[in-house]
């Protein structure tokens, strides 16, 4: 099962695969994270791709087809995966469909996260994520965080992520509808893409997902 989460940024595609992941065991894979790795790294693929994150603008598409292009290649991914916040773009998304194909493989499902714009404001702003393990927060829904929950690292550090910061939400979801939006559009055409509304609960979100995967 290959499966793309779509949608703007906020709807909850990261939590949605990491609880999907561990019911399915289909590894998550997210550019955000991946490119984020990168930076910590301090490689230079991350630094050059955090001059566009920080500005809530798109890496190149060069650079995130060539790390799905490898991550996918993982003996992990034979079952199937989670494609996470890629493709955002239209050539993304011709590009995947052109290596998948090498491999005699497709995108099985899309699934598309419908959200309101102003509750995307209000997720992305109180958002706060763990660097040490990803884990994320909300300090107005919750889980609040203390320096016992992140369960994976007790060195937890939770941060607001820079892109998440007021100025920059703004041009993620400016973004998001000029690049993004259309691959909702090309996915339609070939009948792949199904949406669920992501404004509900977590839980009410990953029973629904559960419902169109199954
Ligand atoms: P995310 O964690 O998915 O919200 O991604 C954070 C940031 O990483 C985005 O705002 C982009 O700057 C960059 N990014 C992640 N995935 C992609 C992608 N598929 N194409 C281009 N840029 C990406």
């Amino acid at each position: 099962m290959i499966l793309v989460f779509l949608g703007p940024p906020g709807s909850g595609k990261g939590t949605q695969a990491k609880k999907l992941t561990t019911e399915k065991n289909w590894p998550q894979l997210s550019t955000g994270d991946m490119l984020r790795t990168a930076i910590s790294a301090g490689a230079h693929l991350g630094l050059e791709a955090k001059k566009f994150m920080d500005l809530g603008n798109l890496v190149p598409d060069s650079v995130v087809i060539g790390l799905i292009e490898d991550r996918i290649r993982s003996p992990d991914c034979i079952e199937g995966f989670i494609l996470d916040g890629f493709p955002r773009t239209v050539p993304q998304a011709e590009a995947l469909d052109g290596v998948l194909l090498k491999l005699s493989r497709k995108v099985d499902q899309v699934v598309f996260f419908e959200m309101d714009e102003k509750e995307l404001v209000t997720r992305l702003s109180g958002r706060r994520t763990c660097t040490v393990c990803g884990k994320m927060f909300h300090v107005t829904f919750g889980p609040f965080h203390n320096q016992e929950v992140c369960e994976q690292n007790p060195l937890c550090n939770v941060i607001q992520r820079s892109d998440d910061l007021p100025e920059v939400i703004q041009n993620r979801l400016e973004v998001y509808h000029r690049s993004t939006a259309p691959v909702a559009e090309f996915y339609k055409k070939t009948n792949r893409l199904k949406s669920i509304n992501a404004a509900e609960k977590p839980e009410v979100v990953f029973q629904s997902l559960k419902n169109l995967v199954k």
